[in-house]
């Protein structure tokens, strides 16, 4: 079976010929996999108008690209998206299949998987191999978040998984880097399609801002009330950044759940992170440890929250942070 069934493949998610973050990043991840397994990897992409992206999916990393272009494949439908991949996974069987995990990623892999009659581990933060089994070990929080459980798939092929966003690095692009691109063919009708695309309306929600946000100031049940939790957004403002917090804030109201932080919420990786008012619950960290600079303030010393902090400060968030505001502000 390992034999028949050869390569890495990640699934490059593109809309209006720009390719999604995530994709970059599962090809760092399936270098890696590919590198240890001794595999090409391969970029799997879709759309329309598409095959000047190969050279980006080449220069982060891809040995192949294996190329669908047909004007039905323009904007993402389960039912074109999946035939497509099917066809190419029927014909040159990956060993490992990744995508990320994102509305449109966990729809086509579920998808797939579910034609392919093979297993699909969702939602990974975690990906290695396991060279003398051609395993891939894919881990992910379980049980509320109070361990990493490693999937394995032992008795189909491809193995696939869904990888969050921010979790993977992509690779530094080596321009001029190329390899092999395979154009294939496919049928495909408009008219047999059962979902027409009337209107595309893009999102602008907080949820974007939050993570490309380069700063974020997130607060916690230690705020106090909706009142206090004010101080957080001030911060944010003098700042620059975006606000966030945990599932408890969200919960009691002072937040939409876009803006919640962790393994329910938004994985972020901003440059600076602030956690206010914030335990360290591991249902929170998941979703932020990955910051470049962490500054926790909390009035608990043994705060969970302070084992990922860059710098820590114990003491009372209604006293540090108005005193914090009044220094940038005059700064
Ligand atoms: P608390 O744990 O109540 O912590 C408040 C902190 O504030 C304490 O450490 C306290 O010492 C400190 N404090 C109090 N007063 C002050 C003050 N005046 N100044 C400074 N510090 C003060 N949580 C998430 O955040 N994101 C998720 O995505 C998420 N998903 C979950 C999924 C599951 C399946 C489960 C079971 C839980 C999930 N949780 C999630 C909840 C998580 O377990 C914690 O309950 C939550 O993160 C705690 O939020 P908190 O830190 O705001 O509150």
């Amino acid at each position: 079976m390992a034999m028949e069934h050869r390569g890495v493949w990640v699934f490059i998610e593109q809309s209006d010929g720009v390719i999604e973050e995530v994709s970059l990043e599962l090809l760092g991840a399936g270098r890696k996999l590919a590198d240890k397994l001794e595999v090409p990897l391969a970029g799997v992409l879709l759309g329309y108008e598409v095959e000047a992206l190969c050279t980006t999916v080449f220069e982060y990393g891809a040995d192949e690209v294996y190329m669908i272009d047909h004007p039905v494949l323009k904007d993402y439908r389960t039912e074109s998206y999946m035939k497509g991949v099917m066809q190419l996974s029927e014909t040159y069987k990956p060993e490992i299949f990744l995508y990320g995990a994102t509305p449109n990623g966990k729809d086509l892999a579920s998808a797939v998987a579910t034609d392919l009659n093979t297993g699909l581990t969702a939602d990974t933060t975690m990906l290695d191999a396991d060279v003398e089994n051609r395993l891939l070990e894919a881990s992910r929080p379980a049980f509320g978040g109070n361990i990493m459980a490693t999937i394995l798939c032992k008795n189909h092929r491809p193995q696939m998984a869904t990888v969050r966003p921010k979790v993977m690095q992509a690779l530094k692009p080596q321009p001029g880097r190329t390899g092999r691109l395979v154009k294939e063919d496919i049928e495909l009708y408009e008219e047999d399609m059962r979902t027409k695309i009337l209107q595309i309306v893009k999102e602008t929600s907080k949820k974007a801002a939050l993570q490309d946000a380069h700063i974020i100031v997130a607060g916690g049940k230690g705020m106090g009330d909706e009142k206090n939790f004010q101080l957080i957004h001030q911060l944010a403002e003098v700042l620059g950044g975006s606000v966030g917090g945990t599932r408890d804030v969200v919960e009691a109201g002072w937040l939409p759940h876009e803006q919640q932080v962790g393994q329910t919420g938004e994985t972020v990786t901003p440059k600076l992170y602030f956690a206010i008012g914030i335990s360290g619950a591991i249902q929170h960290v998941v979703g932020m440890k990955n910051s470049e600079m962490i500054i926790a303030i909390n009035k608990d010393p043994n705060a969970p929250i302070f084992d990922v902090a860059t710098y820590s400060i114990v003491g009372d968030a209604m006293e540090i942070v108005p005193m914090l505001i009044e220094g940038f502000r005059s700064a």
